[in-house]
Parts: C-alpha cells; sequence; structure tokens
C-alpha cells in the first residue's frame, strides 16, 4: 500500500466551502496537540483497519460528476513519504485535491504545489509564531522557520488556500490571534475554529469550557483587520472585515 488509508467518509457538505467533498484520513502525527480530536489516528494508528485505496478510488469515480473534490487529512498528511503518489492516484481521476497540513513539512508542500497535484491547502497556524508558545500548544518541540515557511510558500503559491486556528481559552487570547493574524497579513482567509472539549488527546482538556461564540467572533472581527476575509467556522460571511 503507498500510504495506509484510516478513514473515508464518502460525502461532506461542510469541509470545503462551496463543494461536496469525499475525505480520506491518514494515520500518525509529528505534533502532539493536547485538544487534538484523532487522538487514535495520531498514537495508535495500527490498531485501526486500513481501508484499500482501491476500494476509495472506485468510490471517486462513481461519484465523479458530483462530488467535487477530496480532502486528505489526519494526523498529518505529509509525515508518509509516498504522500505525492497517493495524490496524484486521487489527482489523475479527475477530481479537486486539498491537502490538509500542520505546515511542518514546508519542502513537501512545495514539491506538490509546484508540480501541480494539489488544488487548495489548508494549514493549522497553532500558535504565534514564537517558539515557546508554539510548542506549548502543539505539545513537542517546534522548528517555528519551517512553519514560517509553510506559510509563504502558500501564500505565494497562487493556489486556493485557508489558515486556520483552533482556539482553546487555556491556551490563546484575542492578542495571540491578533498576533498570528498580524503575521499572516494580507492572507486570502483564515478561520478561527472552537477547542471542543470532547475525544481530546489529553483528557485534561474535557474539562475545559471552550470561549462562547461571541467571544470567537471579537477575535475574527480583530484578525480580519489584516487578512482578506476572517470568520468563525460555521459562520462564513457572517463577520467579515476588508482592509480595503
Ligand atoms: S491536531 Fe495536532 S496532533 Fe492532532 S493531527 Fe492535527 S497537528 Fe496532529
Amino acid at each position: 500500500m503507498v500510504v495506509p488509508i484510516k478513514g473515508f467518509i464518502e460525502n461532506s457538505l461542510i469541509e470545503w466551502e462551496g463543494k461536496i467533498v469525499s475525505i480520506v484520513f491518514l494515520p500518525t502525527c509529528n505534533l502532539r496537540c493536547p485538544y487534538c480530536h484523532a487522538p487514535h489516528l495520531v498514537q495508535a494508528p495500527n490498531e485501526l483497519e486500513s481501508i484499500p485505496l482501491d476500494a476509495v478510488v472506485s468510490k471517486i469515480r462513481q461519484n465523479l460528476g458530483w462530488v467535487d473534490g477530496i480532502v486528505v487529512t489526519g494526523g498529518e498528511p505529509t509525515s508518509h513519504r509516498r504522500l505525492d503518489v497517493l495524490l496524484k492516484v486521487f489527482k489523475d481521476t479527475g477530481i479537486l485535491v486539498r491537502l490538509d497540513t500542520n505546515g511542518t513539512n514546508p519542502h513537501v508542500l512545495k514539491d506538490l504545489i509546484d508540480r501541480d497535484i494539489i488544488d487548495c491547502v489548508a494549514m493549522d497556524i497553532k500558535a504565534p509564531l514564537r517558539k515557546e508558545k508554539y510548542e506549548q500548544i502543539a505539545g513537542v518541540s517546534c522548528n517555528i522557520e519551517d512553519i514560517k515557511k509553510s506559510i509563504r510558500i502558500i501564500m505565494e503559491s497562487g493556489i486556493e488556500y485557508e489558515f486556520r486556528t483552533t482556539v482553546c481559552p487555556t491556551q490563546l487570547n484575542k492578542d495571540d490571534i491578533e498576533d498570528i493574524a498580524r503575521y499572516i497579513r494580507g492572507a486570502g482567509r483564515y478561520i478561527i475554529q472552537s477547542f471542543k472539549p470532547n475525544h481530546c488527546l489529553d483528557t485534561k482538556m474535557l474539562n475545559i469550557e471552550p470561549y462562547p461564540v461571541e467571544t470567537l467572533r471579537d477575535f475574527a472581527a480583530s484578525a480580519g483587520k489584516y487578512v482578506d476575509y476572517c470568520c468563525v467556522r460555521g459562520e462564513a460571511g457572517k463577520v467579515l472585515q476588508r482592509n480595503w
């Protein structure tokens, strides 16, 4: 198998705005975000059954014409050496391909973009781009320069993209979100998403109350001063500010 596939959702109307998509989940991740909702994929992927690639491709082919794209997520897809081969298989069916990534492998990202293997990328920005803060949220040591490189590659790519930050009250505040937005000044799209206290990698997170949605809207309005478009996940169009 090129890359083990550990989950497949045949169609989703909410994952890629304006599109009907399938979703593929790949195992393992190099980060350990305490709020991660995929602890099984990250910590014990071998306990999950793999789905044959042929079965996924056959479903994609069957659905061509009404399913627009496929989202490849994880875990961290760029952890897999042969990710390009897998994505090319999807791309060759004629479907649009979006990669979800934590941005820790800029060289992989650049290669996929340069070879036109992906049509869209969604990158998590975990925290303001300061090593100590970033590592606090990511749960492991991080190379901040790699994260910055990925941001640059994406913003210069010319393909569709989205940056997103998961916000938990014990980790990030309004100033942090504004710091991130300032760093990605001019970005096309920045999404604020609420941390959810269920199925978290660190069970201590289960007792934390998320921010109320009004607070997140306030964060998005503040971040919206720096980027072209910013909203709270699930509220596209409700909070929108432009600089010009
Ligand atoms: S939330 Fe963090 S640990 Fe979980 S898959 Fe994403 S980057 Fe990896």
